[in-house]
């Protein structure tokens, strides 16, 4: 692309394209966004012929790298023989089918239906609504409460933003809706101190556990995480956490959902986030990694004691999409579940490119003044940012040196993002030894020249 269309591009985007999550002023004064043209692997190309490692894989999604032909192939050859039919009004079609018998047979015991939408805050979305009508046909309409924790994502549409732990969001439009309710995070960086990490994980299990009291266990339909908190900063919890919550949701009769979208589909080194912590969901929250990104695609796991129920008890539910299992999406999974499996991804993840990264940025990053701590589950992690490394105290301003670092990682081509006070990677499943170390050499040059900036080296 030439010089001259990147500016017209950059004038026409500023003219009419409002972007997800973004401060359009703020973008405007930058002289507008970055385009990208092209992709492959972990690379990335923008217009201007740069090529940028992306250690994010998209938004946490592309676990098999870019530029993979057979999803192209596979999308192509199901636009061609059969571009869209839908699952409403006893039809459906054969990837659909195929896709969710594939879920089942990936996913924990006990997950055996599938169903689909396009997002994963339509699919949370979607589980708020199957909840409730669950606790109603088992006639305890009142169980209407959820529990979600501090720095908890599930999405942006009305009831995923409710269950969100973030105060930002909840301040714009007037959320959470009434029946939502927040927990602390099993955060050990911030919060562990001088207790054991056992410990700690089931103090803040226990949290959960005195707010379904204080709620009424009547009143609460059910407790939703992320196995490894993602956008709120990559908290990974101790091992002891999940347990701990399972026998909770159990003694207190409380529905357990394991939003998985980013944990899904190999990212932390097992098929599912609800496999490495032993968690025992009914409802599992799947999108991203389930096609890799390359098309819109999410899915809710049912578990089988609210399916029957629904099933048997409840008639037609009254919710679906109109690209529920479209068979263009559910194709491109296939494909892309194909590839994982047989280029054994999900165990590479946690034996080989996982393990190699984080030390990698351990090595390039040992003794660095600004760092404190680099923690790493599978392909997921986050480097802490901290104004004095035995102490743990932060830089003045509130969270936002890890925004420095993540520019300063961008103005270098790399790709890592800032949250708070952290620098957070999350690459493909199928990122090289070489690509590593790259990643780690541009992570220490742009906490380097972060720490510059703090007045530090
Ligand atoms: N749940 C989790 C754990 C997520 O990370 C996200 C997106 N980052 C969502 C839900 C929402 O997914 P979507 O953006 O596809 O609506």
């Amino acid at each position: 692309m030439s010089a001259v269309d990147t500016a017209a591009l950059k004038r026409l985007s500023g003219a009419h394209h409002w972007h997800p999550f973004t401060d359009h002023q703020e973008l405007a004064a930058l002289g507008g966004p970055r385009i990208i043209t092209h992709a492959d692997g972990v690379w990335l190309t923008d217009s201007t012929g740069a090529r940028i490692l992306d250690a994010m894989a998209g938004l946490w999604c592309v676990n098999v790298g870019y530029g993979r032909r057979e999803l192209a192939d596979a999308a192509y050859q199901q636009l061609t023989d059969l571009s869209f039919y839908h699952g409403f009004f006893k039809t459906t079609t054969e990837p659909t089918v195929r896709l969710a018998a594939k879920l089942a047979e990936l996913t924990p015991p006990g997950l055996s239906r599938a169903f689909f939408a396009n997002s994963g805050s339509e699919a949370n979305d979607t589980i708020v609504r199957m909840a409730r009508h669950y606790w109603a046909l088992k006639g305890k309409p009142e169980k209407r409460v959820f529990i979600g924790r501090e720095h908890g994502y599930h999405g942006t549409t009305m009831a995923a933003t409710s269950l969100n732990g973030m105060k930002v969001m909840h301040e714009q439009g007037g959320l959470p809706l009434p029946g939502f309710a927040h927990v602390m995070a099993p955060y050990p960086f911030e919060a562990q101190g001088q207790m054991s990490a056992e410990a700690f994980g089931r103090l803040a299990a226990r949290a959960v556990e005195e707010k379904i009291l204080a709620i009424g266990p009547e009143n609460v339909a059910a407790f939703i995480g992320e196995p490894v908190q993602g956008a709120g900063g990559v908290i990974i919890p101790p091992d002891s956490y999940w347990p701990e919550i399972n026998r909770i949701c159990r003694e207190h009769d409380i529905l357990l959902i394991a939003d998985e979208v980013i944990c899904g589909f190999g990212r932390l080194g097992h098929w599912f986030g609800s496999q490495r912590y032993g968690i025992r969901p009914d409802f599992m929250t799947l999108a991203k990694g389930i096609t890799s990104g390359y098309v819109p695609l999410s899915a809710v796991m049912v578990g089988d004691r609210v399916a029957e129920t629904l099933i048997h008890e409840g008639g037609e539910f009254y919710h679906g999409f109109t690209y529920s299992g479209h068979p263009v999406a559910c194709a491109v999974a296939l494909a892309n579940l194909e590839v994982i499996e047989r280029e054994g991804l999900v165990d590479r993840a946690r034996t080989e490119i996982g393990p190699y990264l984080r030390e990698k940025l351990e090595e390039v990053l040992d003794g660095h003044p600004i760092v404190g701590e680099i923690r790493a589950e599978g392909m997921i992690g986050a480097i802490e940012i901290v104004k004095d490394r035995r102490t743990r105290e932060r830089f003045a301003g509130g969270g936002k040196v890890g925004l420095m670092a993540r520019d300063h990682c961008f103005n270098n081509n790399l790709i890592m993002r800032g949250i708070r006070d952290s620098l957070v990677f999350a690459p493909a499943l199928s990122m090289t030894k070489e690509e590593a170390d790259e990643a780690a050499r541009l992570a220490r040059l742009a906490l380097d020249l972060t720490a510059k900036d703090l007045g530090v080296l």
